[in-house]
């Protein structure tokens, strides 16, 4: 009856049936084990289209998934209460690009890589970089509020969008934000949008701002003895006024699994590694590489500087290194404040030891930002409940140090409900009284986010 309706209204052709093992049914947080079920998948292939099919559900009590390139880490693209799913992926129109004007209006479907691929061949830079461009569309960019190695100095998502074209239940197409450069006359709902993870609205195209691409972009990797001599060296580059680029960091713990690997030397008693760019003119670059190398003297082993395609080849290939050492790991994404991340650090290597677990971490040390993991056997039922428990004592530490439960992934299905460990009763009541107003009868996304 579901696919019968659906297909009435955006042809048969584009309703699909999820039998178990359908790809719509799960995203990459059925690494974790979470998988839904949807009654059936829509693949609207115009806004109108989405609205129309918005509008079904809302009229007849259905909730509604949106989903765009399935890479989400927490589930929240998983139909975990049935349903219908609604993937953008028919959405891939870029309709207005205007580079002397430093912007363009992809629709919701249109990949990371292709937004960052346009940008560049006109000169032009979309600064975000989320590491699973490729197949992530720059909606779930924007729904997610995604982030990356250059978050640090050109900020997430949410910075560079001047508005989105969304539908709001229960099915109306609405404009939000627009191309003036300045907008303060209504309350901020772009960004309740931002970040919204589908469960206020299915967003169907975005206005996107960008910038000249810089001339200049410069790597360097920096090796320490300590984790703490590193995290020292961070705050170190910012009391000097230097703002990199970039400014990732990889751990004792990888370090060691991955200097086989690494496109340089790294000296034996390194424990710690920042991965630092600066950009700009190739003056600026220059200048500004001095100056960070200067901040940072005091406690450096020594300075690599591999080219610099091998070197971020090398930091994407940790992932797949890492899971391969036991054959599985569990992934948490969380932020402490910087001055506290060595604290952090140190607080989750002691959790997974405590648990029996081998851990290792990299991330965005300016940010703050850890992708902390755990190391597992996949089949080994222990090994699952172990991670599941340095995951729990985790998040309790991050809120004790002033840190945030999820920097990039969002909570998903798999941290829905945590909000209330890291925000005030009375913030986390607005956050629900916003989901009523933009959703009444519930059913964009259940289970998503906000609950349990
Ligand atoms: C290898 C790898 C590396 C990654 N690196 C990063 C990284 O560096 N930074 C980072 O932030 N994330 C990263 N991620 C996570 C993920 O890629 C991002 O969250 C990405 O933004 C998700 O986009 P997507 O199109 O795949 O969305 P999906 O996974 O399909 O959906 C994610 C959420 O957004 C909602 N959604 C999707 N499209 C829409 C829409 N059009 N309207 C409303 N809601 C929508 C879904 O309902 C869901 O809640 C990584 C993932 C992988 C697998």
């Amino acid at each position: 009856m579901l696919v019968k309706e659906l297909s009435r209204l955006i042809g048969a052709e584009h309703v699909l049936e999820a039998p178990p093992g359908s790809p719509y049914n799960s995203d990459l947080a059925r690494r974790r084990g979470l998988h839904g079920h949807a009654d059936a998948v829509a693949l609207p292939g115009s806004a109108q289209e989405v609205a129309q099919v918005l509008a079904w559900c809302y009229e007849h009590d259905v909730p509604l998934t949106p989903r765009g390139g399935g890479t989400g880490l927490t589930g929240g693209a998983v139909p975990t209460a049935g349903g219908v799913v609604c993937s953008l992926e028919r959405l891939r129109a870029v309709r207005e690009l205007e580079p002397a004007l430093w912007r363009m209006l992809p629709e919701a479907g249109v990949s990371t890589r292709d937004v960052q691929r346009l940008a560049r061949e006109n000169g032009l830079m979309f600064a975000p970089d989320p590491g699973a461009s490729e197949q992530s569309q720059i909606g779930g960019n924007v729904a997610t509020n995604a982030g990356g190695p250059h978050t640090l100095k050109y900020g997430v998502t949410g910075a560079w969008v001047a508005g989105v074209e969304v539908v709001l239940a229960p099915g109306e197409l609405v404009e939000i934000g627009g191309w003036a450069g300045k907008d303060v006359a209504g309350y901020d709902l772009k960004s309740l949008l931002i970040g919204s993870e589908g469960t206020l609205g299915v967003i169907t195209a975005v206005r996107l701002r960008l910038l000249p691409r810089p001339e200049s972009a410069l790597a360097s990797v920096l090796f320490f003895a300590s984790a703490k001599e590193g995290c020292d060296a961070v705050m170190q580059v910012f009391a000097a006024g230097v703002m990199p680029s970039a400014l990732d960091f990889v751990d004792g713990e990888t370090l060691e699994l991955a200097t086989r690997s690494f496109p340089g030397e790294v000296p034996a008693d390194a424990r710690f590694a920042l991965i630092a760019e600066v950009d700009g003119s190739a003056e600026q670059a220059r200048t500004a590489r001095t100056e960070l190398l200067e901040s940072v003297a005091a406690g450096l082993l020594s300075v690599a500087e591999p080219e610099p395609e091998a070197l971020w080849r090398w930091r994407d290939g940790l992932n797949p290194l890492v899971t391969g050492t036991l054959g599985g790991k569990v992934a948490e994404d969380v932020v402490f404040p910087v001055e506290h991340l060595a604290e952090g650090l140190r607080r989750f290597h002691r959790i997974a030891r405590e648990n029996g677990l081998r851990s290792c971490a990299w991330g965005h040390a300016g940010d703050g930002n850890v992708h902390a993991n755990v190391m597992v056997d996949p089949e080994s039922e222990r090994d699952t409940l172990a991670a599941e428990a340095v995951g729990e004592r985790l998040m309790d530490e991050v809120v004790e140090l002033g840190g945030s439960i999820s920097g990039e992934h969002g909570l998903g299905s798999l941290k829905a409900g945590r909000l209330a460990s890291q925000w005030p009763a009375r913030t986390l009541q607005l956050h629900e009284m916003v989901k009523r107003a933009f959703d009444p009868k519930g059913l964009l996304n259940p289970g998503k986010k906000l609950a349990r």
